[in-house]
């Protein structure tokens, strides 16, 4: 049979397990799993990703043993059904759907109701003793077949779908107001005359036979893996375009044959809060992808949700119980059965799940289980409460929590006590508070955000092709759709807040505006949405700093328990070190003086001592400046009582420093009383070709000793003060882009020199220390002998990953992107850390630096110190600390615990 390409799964087992996803896709493998488990799963079988791989080498074709597994398959399924494919009296329907190792949500293709023809047509009416189901079952399937595989979908957002504008005219014909208006007879028109279309259209007949029918839809579903969409949304997720999809072939069942019948999609806990409650909704007589779809509004599936979300809609109860019922009353049994399934799952995967079921005739199929998608604040309540449960450990829950996506929980929210005019409430969706101007179209969103402007997309409901769209926008609001929607679902992937199924909404996409009752709201009209209340605001409503406590407060305690790396953050300002401090931060790794010197009067006198023209000037321009930078450290070592701060002393090359346009060059030149001249010759005399090589870090402080002088007095004035008044403080005073051992000594010894004098000066001792930042490859390459002066280390990856590749860190943005998308890089090395090489670097420099001193505290302080992978790294190599921007200092607690756990739980 050659190599095994088809896996089959449904009532007593299956071939495949949860652990193969690779190979057989997330749906697959879970699948296959559920049959495993004993749960009801319509028997079928995947084709692997493999084949998909395979499917694209070989120019798109199959090798041979595929037909032959296929057709195995297939009699395998049709025994378990009893029932045969292609068979006019009692013919074997099947779905043929996409299936990747991770979930992309509507960004492939699906066809249902596979193998109808104009005989298995009637086979299915005597079966189903409906007709009208039986033709709208075809009609539907030569819409997805004509839409899907034959490629008669609508090429844009003006264009009509052809397919719903034929039942368009057919309910004007029939004066037929609903889909559900129309009568067997109509669909049957309908199916004739949706062939007519294609055989127009596409010059070919509807094919007839079910084989045919089968390998255009699994050449369909490969095919869409190359699709524009699925490719955008694997670049916005980095997902390899070589881990392939597999293609799931599995026995219809239908939740739209009669009122028995019903379909539903579940998650085993909410997604939004992470609450411990089982949440799902469901459709009536209605397939698949309707409730997905949200053209109808679907019913909850629990009578609690129901209740809740009949009183959010002033709908009363009499009214709710009637027409809105739950499962949960509707169907008692199927309810009670649905609860234990999704209980065995929950218990089984020990996560939360996404679940998808259908009722045929009051009877439950299972079609699809996999991990839920959720909000930080789900997936951080989620982890803590499975451990309180004792499903998982401490570590696991440390290990659920991506630690990019705790950036939701760490910026505002909207102020309770704030004055909100909310016009309309929809479904608090995806959380977070959004503030932007409305615009209708994911397109123009794309064009306001890239012009800097806040938006909030507004659609009716959103689909596949407005990813990019979504991905600029502060919030999303939909008219339509539950919390199950494309809308719904994208958004809490993303991060980004979202309301949707918001039915007071009328939106006219022609004029660019939206209704409220009388109120009419414009594009670019300021609107704020709350995703986590649902309301949806007039104007722009002011936020909050975020809560730290609770669950997210005893996740982080689990962190700070296991983690071995310490984190501090970079920070220039008391307000800052503040933040950090709340948020957790160990220390300051960095501070960056320069920009204390663009403040005030500062600059004037920055200005001053630039311009002078021997040492004496500059020192009595420096002078003027050491008060004011002796009163910033003041306050920054006392935020940062009993903790280290490391200063570093000036780094950017002076001609940042003066103004370069004429005019301000003639202001200044006023404000100062020299000649205007003077200070061309000087923006003349410092401009450099390679102002990133040139004369900036240390080579300053080598060049005028005088300015080191100023800042260590500073530093050590404050200290000394800080100290006589009882305040702990540990300053680090770091020396920028050394790259000898000589450069580094020269600076120690004006500091030390200084320090000392202050000490005696005011007759206290400060527990200080002079190290160097490692950002010059020279310095990774001789960190042995540079430790013989250093007392510690931080690297400064910014400016060592620039001069390892030779990639100018203010010019490699233009053509960084094409190197990821031609993937000569994997990923923006100045935003993760080049493990291979830069990070051979910093390994050599902690192990040379140690050599000499073993002791030798080190540390990093570029921007990769808030990147995860970076931060694993760290850890790995093992660095002492790392520092990061103030919101990232949770993200780098989290990360670096987590290279913990990874490591406990591996050794296990
Ligand atoms: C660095 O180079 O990594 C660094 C932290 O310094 P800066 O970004 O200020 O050059
Ligand atoms: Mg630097």
């Amino acid at each position: 049979m050659g190599k095994k390409y088809v896996y089959k799964f449904g009532p007593g087992g299956a071939e495949g397990r949860a652990d193969m996803k690779n190979l057989l896709g997330g749906k697959g493998a879970n699948l296959a799993e559920m049959s495993n488990l004993g749960i009801p799963v319509p028997p079928g079988f995947t084709i692997s990703t493999e084949m998909c791989t395979v499917y694209y080498e070989q120019d798109r074709n199959y090798p041979p043993e595929l037909e032959e597994q296929v057709k195995e398959a297939m009699a395998w399924v049709e025994e378990k059904m009893g029932a045969k494919f292609g068979d006019p009296e009692n013919p074997l329907l099947v779905s043929v759907r996409s299936g990747a190792r991770v979930s992309m949500p509507g960004m492939m293709d699906t066809v249902l109701n596979l193998g109808l023809n104009d005989e298995t047509v009637q086979g299915l009416i005597k079966n189903s003793n409906n007709e009208r189901f039986g033709w709208d079952s075809y009609r539907r399937f030569v819409q997805m077949y004509g839409d899907v595989v034959l490629g008669l979908k609508p090429e844009s957002k003006e264009e009509v779908d052809p397919f719903e504008a034929i039942i368009d005219e057919m309910k004007e014909e029939k004066g037929a107001k609903l889909d559900t208006d129309l009568t067997a007879e109509d669909l049957k028109e309908l199916v004739r005359r949706f062939k007519q279309l294609i055989k127009e259209k596409k010059g070919v007949d509807f094919p007839e036979d079910p084989w045919e029918q089968l390998w255009g839809a699994i050449n369909a579903v490969f095919g869409s893996w190359m699709n524009p969409r699925a490719i955008t949304y694997r670049k916005l997720n980095g997902i390899p375009d070589d881990w392939g999809t597999a293609v799931n072939v599995q026995a219809m069942v239908f939740g739209n044959m009669g009122d028995d019948s019903a379909t539903g999609v579940a998650f085993t806990r909410d997604p939004a809060t992470g609450e411990k409650e089982f949440y799902g909704e469901y459709l009536i007589n209605a397939q698949g992808e309707d409730v997905v779809a949200g053209i109808r509004t679907p019913l909850q599936i629990t009578k609690k949700r129901s209740v809740e979300w009949a009183q959010q809609n002033g709908i009363s109860e009499e009214e709710r119980r009637t027409r809105y019922p739950s499962l949960e009353e509707y169907m008692p049994e199927v309810y009670e059965e649905l609860v234990k399934v999704y209980q065995t799952l929950e218990r089984h995967y020990r996560d939360m799940q996404d679940i998808e079921f259908t009722i045929q005739r009051r009877r439950l199929w299972m079609l699809q289980t996999r991990v839920g998608k959720r909000t930080a604040q789900a997936a951080v309540r989620i982890a803590v409460d499975m451990v309180d449960e004792g499903l998982i450990s401490k570590e696991e829950a440390i290990l659920r929590v991506a630690p990019d996506q705790l950036d939701q929980l760490l910026h505002p929210q909207f102020d309770p006590k704030a004055e909100k005019k909310v016009i309309a409430r929809g479904l608090p969706a995806s959380p977070g508070a959004a503030t932007g101007r409305v615009v209708f179209h994911a397109e123009d969103a794309e064009d306001w955000a890239s012009r800097g402007e806040k938006v909030i997309l507004v659609r009716i409901e959103t689909s596949p092709e407005d990813i990019g769209g979504m991905s600029v926008a502060q919030g999303i609001l939909t008219a339509r759709g539950g919390m199950t929607s494309h809308a719904a679902v994208v958004a809490r992937g993303m991060g980004t807040c979202c309301v949707a199924g918001c039915g007071a909404l009328q939106i006219d996409y022609a004029k660019k505006q939206m209704r409220v009752d009388d109120l009419v709201i414009k594009e670019g009209d300021w609107i704020s949405i709350d995703g986590s209340t649902g309301e949806v605001m007039l104007g722009q409503v002011p936020t909050i700093e975020p809560q730290l406590s609770g669950h997210f407060g005893r996740l982080m305690e689990w962190a700070d328990e296991i983690r071995r790396l310490g984190v501090r953050t970079n920070a220039d300002t008391p307000k800052d070190a503040q933040v950090a401090r709340n948020f957790g931060a160990e220390g300051i790794g960095l501070c960056r003086t320069e920009h204390m010197f663009f403040e005030g009067d500062r600059i004037k006198a920055v200005r001053e001592m630039i311009l002078a023209d021997d040492e004496a000037g500059r020192r009595k321009a420096l002078e003027k400046l050491l008060p004011m930078q002796k009163g910033d450290f003041y306050q920054i070592l006392k935020v940062m009582h009993d903790l280290p701060v490391t200063i570093r002393t000036l780094d950017p090359p002076l001609h940042e420093f003066l103004p370069h346009e004429e005019e301000q060059q003639r202001e200044m030149a006023e404000e100062m009383g020299v000649p205007v001249e003077k200070i061309k010759e000087k923006v003349q005399a410092l401009q450099e070709f390679n102002p990133m090589l040139g004369h900036r870090g240390c080579r300053l402080g080598i060049t005028y000793p005088e300015i080191t002088e100023m800042q260590a007095r500073a530093i050590m004035e404050a200290a000394c003060e800080l100290t006589r008044e009882g305040v702990k403080v540990y300053p680090e005073i770091m020396i920028p882009l050394v790259g000898t051992k000589e450069e580094l000594a020269h600076q120690r010894e004006v500091v030390v020199r200084v320090a000392e004098e202050v000490q005696k000066q005011y007759g206290v001792k400060v527990d200080y220390k002079v190290g160097t930042m490692i950002e010059v490859p020279r310095a990774a390459l001789t960190a042995d002998r540079i430790a013989e002066v250093a007392e510690f280390f931080s690297f400064g990856t910014n400016d060592l990953t620039q001069m390892t590749f030779g990639f100018s860190r203010d010019d490699a943005g233009k053509f960084l992107m094409e190197y990821i998308d031609k993937k000569i890089l994997p990923e923006d090395p100045f935003r993760t850390l080049d493990q291979d090489g830069v990070g051979q670097l910093v390994e050599m420099g902690v192990q040379k630096g140690r050599k000499t001193r073993p002791d030798l505290k080190v540390g990093i302080c570029g921007e990769h110190g808030g990147d995860p992978k970076s931060v694993e790294f760290c850890h790995r190599v093992g660095l002492d600390y790392v520092s990061c921007s103030p919101y990232r200092v949770p993200i780098a607690r989290l990360a670096a615990a987590q290279a913990v756990a990874k490591e406990k739980l591996q050794a296990a």
